[in-house]
């Protein structure tokens, strides 16, 4: 048996818990794993094949009657690797069994609905995987930080948000919900090199600009984020995000353990499996 380059499971060690602290984070920590950099990339690469194999379970479930599914939310600043985990981690399992929807501000009719309606829509059928680039939790930061609903409105939440995600934990659904935690420094030499090369013109966003300068405000409404919303339905990971191929590796790890968690068999057939050999073969 291989030894595990993992000291401490990041189900453990990147948990949020009561009392922790943002600032505390250090976005290029490696917690609980001591390999380096290509061992994780390696590490990563093998635990696609069951992750793969996990996944395939999943839908192999729904397609069966089954209700399970899981619903990976993926939160951070600008830069922080959203989309690579979306491409490097999710992309290692067969694409038809996954429903990503990145959010981004809502049009007037999302705005008409309410910020949960668009979010209903996107839910995953039952066995699905499904990822969320940005989710409903923009409506407690950008939303606050920008001020675009007065404090009551927002504030309430909190406890919306937290009702919603019992509901549909109860109904089947494994909620992962993950903070790519960057530096600033780190994100000022990313959004340097998305000016820098002319394949990545189309990522950089002049207003990104707008939320680095109101940095310590997105702080301060992760933290509170963290704080009234990591339930144990549905409890946050913090993942610092400033080595890209750990928080490929730790993301990708949460979710082995999650779907591993759903102990899912392959489902029984629901025919005579001798007689339809004896009809396919004449024998
Ligand atoms: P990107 O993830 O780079 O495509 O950017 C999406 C943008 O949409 C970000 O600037 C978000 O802050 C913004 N956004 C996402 N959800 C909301 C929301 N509910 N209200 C306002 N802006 C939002
Ligand atoms: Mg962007």
């Amino acid at each position: 048996m291989t030894k595990s380059p993992w000291t401490e499971h990041p189900t453990r060690t990147l948990r949020w818990r009561p009392g922790d602290r943002l600032d505390a984070v250090d976005p290029r920590a490696t917690p609980g794993y001591h390999g380096g950099k290509r061992a994780g990339k390696r590490l990563l690469a093998e635990h696609g094949a069951e992750l793969s194999d996990l996944q395939e379970r999943l839908f192999a479930h729904g397609r069966t009657g089954g209700v399970r599914n899981v619903l990976l939310v993926l939160q951070g600043m600008d830069t922080s690797g959203k989309g690579g985990i979306v491409r490097h981690v999710v992309g290692m399992v067969d694409p038809q069994g996954v429903r990503c929807r990145g959010f981004g501000r809502p049009t007037p009719e999302e705005q008409a609905r309410g910020y949960l309606w668009r979010i209903r829509n996107a839910l995953p059928d039952a066995g699905l995987l499904g990822v969320f680039d940005r989710s409903h939790y923009e409506q407690v930061l950008v939303v606050r930080v920008d001020a675009l609903e007065p404090p009551a409105t927002w504030q309430a939440h909190y406890d919306e948000i937290n009702d919603f995600e019992a509901e549909i934990a109860d109904a089947g659904t494994a909620i992962v919900k993950v903070v790519l935690a960057i530096s600033p420094e780190e994100q000022l030499e990313r959004l340097v090199s998305r000016l820098d090369r002319p394949d990545k013109h189309w990522k950089y966003d002049p207003s990104d600009l707008r939320a680095r300068e109101q940095w310590d405000e997105y702080q301060a409404a992760y933290q509170d984020m963290l704080d009234r919303t990591s339930t144990d339905v549905a409890p946050w990971y913090v993942v610092p995000a400033d080595r890209k191929w750990f928080s490929r590796l730790a993301v990708g790890e949460l979710l082995r353990h999650e779907l591993r968690g759903l102990d899912l068999g392959w489902p029984a057939a629901d025919f005579d499996v001798q007689r339809q050999r004896r009809l396919l073969t004449g024998r």
